[in-house]
């Protein structure tokens, strides 16, 4: 028996390991350190009350030999999926119902498409970026390639048709940088996949915190539902984190060598996927009711207005930065800091920097793929949001 190889170029640990260690090994040595975490994108707010009942009402049903559910609709409950089809409509995007799959999450989705892919292919995924999308092209064997983020193109990085592909990530808004593209860059970015054949993986788990005129969903471009499929969340749009549910849209249009990757797909998740829970389905659905809407919003202004105040400390200590205003991240430049032998502005040297000076935790850029840069989460108590930016130090 040979074990899939690919696994030995897969960096130690996750990212989010890596920080959590340091974090437990600087508190064991300092017990009384008040340190604040704006490291991992995990929301804070609870569920919203429209989301709480309607799952306690599911609840109840399952108490009843009437109302009681065993195993769903593969593709996720009508209601569901009705629900993300008026909230599509809402974009001006029209799906069928058969175009839209319930999931457990973007995570899970975003590597398991490649189920459906002849692997190994070509990979183009932009850095920095969420990194799963590296490791799951790692794992699978795939030759990927970088779109390159930079302050030069606004962390927005273009297709280059030098470079041939199979596969195209676009992560808008993007984590961790908070850039979007706009209608232009994505019609672009359309255009490469249709002249190489590829097939664009665009995740909009973000896009609920898009507040200027900008693209919320690959399906706003023309000609998109001939490239394209959308992955999205509930996890940060309606704190589903620890919940769990998500979505998946491949248009009917979408077709490869003749082959319909819906029709893929749903034969995938019908081999390996019994569903998400029926009381899960029944919250995400009042996530997207009007009530829930205007309920989820509330929080989605809150995280924003933490970015807000984010954003303001690190320009008031001349700290150049993007994002926070259309996504729950700001991206900063590491200042330069002063290590024991040299002085270094690696981010991981920011990291330590950060936590020994002023016990806050953020997220190196080195670990989405990019040095030098580092991420501040605005997923965090208002209170903590504010101490830390008391105490953050100055560039
Ligand atoms: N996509 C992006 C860009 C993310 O940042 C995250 C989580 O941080 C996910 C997907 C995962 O979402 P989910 O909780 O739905 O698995």
């Amino acid at each position: 028996m040979k074990m899939n190889a690919n696994y030995e170029n897969l960096q130690d640990s996750y990212l989010f390991a890596r920080i959590g260690q340091k974090v437990r090994e600087y508190k064991a040595k300092n017990p009384n350190a008040d340190v604040i975490s704006l490291g991992i994108g995990d929301v804070t707010l609870p569920l919203a009350p429209a989301v709480i009942e309607a799952m306690q009402r599911a609840v109840a049903e399952m108490a009843h030999e009437k109302t009681f559910r065993g195993y769903g609709d593969y593709q996720g409950e009508i209601f569901l999926r009705e629900a993300v089809q008026n909230y599509y409509a809402g974009k001006n995007v029209q799906l069928e119902l058969d175009e839209i799959f319930i999931s457990d999450g973007a995570k899970s989705d975003c590597g398991n498409l490649l189920d459906i892919f002849e692997c190994p292919c070509t990979a183009l995924i932009p850095a920095p970026v969420y990194p799963v999308y590296v490791d799951t092209n790692i794992m699978a064997g795939n030759r990927i390639v970088y779109a390159n983020g930079s302050e030069e193109n606004h962390f927005l990085p273009m297709p280059d048709y030098a470079v041939d592909t199979n596969l195209i990530y676009l992560c808008s808004p993007n984590n961790p940088t908070g850039a979007v593209y706009s209608h232009a860059q994505l019609e672009a970015w359309v255009n490469y996949a249709l002249e190489k054949d590829a097939v664009i993986l665009f995740d909009g788990a973000y896009e609920i915190f898009v507040q200027d005129e900008l693209p919320t969903s690959i399906f706003q471009i023309p000609r998109a539902r001939e490239c394209a499929i959308e992955i999205c969340s509930f996890s940060k749009t309606a704190g589903f984190t620890g919940t769990r549910c998500g979505y998946t849209v491949i248009p009917s249009a979408l077709q490869r060598g003749g082959v319909s990757l819906n029709k893929m797909w749903l034969r995938r998740q019908t081999t390996k996927f019994n569903g998400v829970s029926y009381i899960t389905q029944r919250g995400a659905e009042a996530a997207l009711s009007p009530t829930g809407l205007t309920q989820i919003k509330e929080n989605i202004r809150y995280y924003q207005q933490n970015a807000r105040l984010i954003l303001d400390a690190m320009r008031a200590r001349n700290i150049p930065c993007i994002g926070g205003q259309n996504a729950p991240y700001v991206w900063l430049k590491c200042p330069q800091v002063a290590s024991s032998a040299e002085t270094r502005h690696t981010s991981w040297a920011f990291f330590d920097h950060l936590l020994e000076s002023a016990n806050i935790v953020g997220t190196p850029g080195e670990g989405f793929g990019l040095d030098g840069y580092f991420r501040l989460s605005a997923f965090a108590k208002r209170e903590n949001v504010l101490r830390a930016m008391e105490r953050f130090p100055t560039a």
